[in-house]
């Protein structure tokens, strides 16, 4: 079932836009090795149920102690309303968040803004998910500080690179690698990227280790094994080239996101340096954001 073809108005908390497509969930589960992924038709009925979106847990004290280590304070400049994309420049979006999409998707490879076409930030206090991301729709949590909301749409343009841009043919035989009930085919190019870890959605590869994932969170599913290593070459891509030249798992995800998505690009910059534990989350690691807008 292809969930696009519901528009669902949502009342509470600001939110009145429709919002087609399957999204993924980014939950707030630091320290904890715990699958996370919300599904299409679980995120719908959630939805239906509660006519709200996400009633989400915040995360304040293990945000502010990680985003605390960088000195520098993100500047938003001032822009005519008119300059910002315009899947971002909707009304009931604060400014600043608009600026801070904005200045993401236009640094990141083009896949996420060609391809995102509902953009939504939830204002509700507490939420479950800071994020959700799907092939062309994303919702972000407002209640978090200015870098971790650049970082959280970083890893939803993972989820709308790999299930919007990299697409096979139907044509083409499918997979294993359902997206929900939506197939993905034999030639879409990431089949690459998932097959370095994974068997299956459900199923990893024999002999993987956590080391072999950018995070905890990673080690969900294919998906979001993809959309945290996009996040982590995008923010922290020094580490993970040193940390691929030890891994040969971690060197396969770095060279496809390298030379599949971002073809080099550089973003961010960190000092992060990953010890013996993997961190759970990308999006809370701190980095100082280089791309100009
Ligand atoms: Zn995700």
């Amino acid at each position: 079932m292809n969930l696009s073809q519901f528009n669902i108005g949502v009342s509470a908390s600001g939110i009145q836009r429709s919002h087609p497509g399957c999204v993924r969930g980014l939950e707030d589960r630091a320290g904890a090795v715990q699958k996370s992924h919300v599904g299409c038709v679980a995120l719908l009925l959630l939805m239906i149920i509660s006519a709200t979106i996400l009633p989400l847990p915040t995360s304040a004290a293990s945000v502010s102690s990680a985003y605390g280590q960088n000195a520098k304070k993100i500047v938003i400049p001032k822009h005519a309303a008119s300059t910002l994309l315009p899947v971002v420049n909707q009304r009931d979006i604060l400014e600043k968040h608009r600026i801070l999409a904005d200045r993401v998707l236009r640094a990141l490879p083009s896949y996420c803004r060609d391809h995102l076409k509902n953009f939504y930030v939830n204002y509700e206090k507490n939420p479950a998910n800071r994020g959700l991301g799907g092939e062309s729709t994303m919702i972000i949590t407002g209640n978090v500080p200015d870098r971790e909301f650049m970082a959280l749409v970083t890893h939803e343009c993972g989820h709308v690179t790999d299930l919007g841009g990299l697409r096979g043919r139907d044509s083409a035989q499918p997979t294993p690698f359902a997206d929900g009930t939506t197939p993905i085919y034999g030639d879409d190019p990431s089949m690459a990227f998932y097959s370095i870890s994974w068997l299956s959605p459900r199923m990893m590869q024999p002999n993987m280790n956590d080391a072999d994932f950018v995070s905890g969170y990673a080690k969900s599913d294919p998906f979001e094994d993809f959309s945290e290593s996009f996040a982590f070459y995008a923010l922290q891509k020094k580490e993970f080239k040193r940390l691929a030249s030890k891994n040969a798992i971690l060197k396969a995800k770095y060279d496809f996101m390298d030379q599949v998505v971002f073809g080099g690009t550089e973003i961010a910059s960190s000092n992060y340096k990953r010890g013996k534990n993997v961190p759970w989350d990308v999006t809370k690691l701190p980095y100082v954001w280089h791309a100009k807008r």
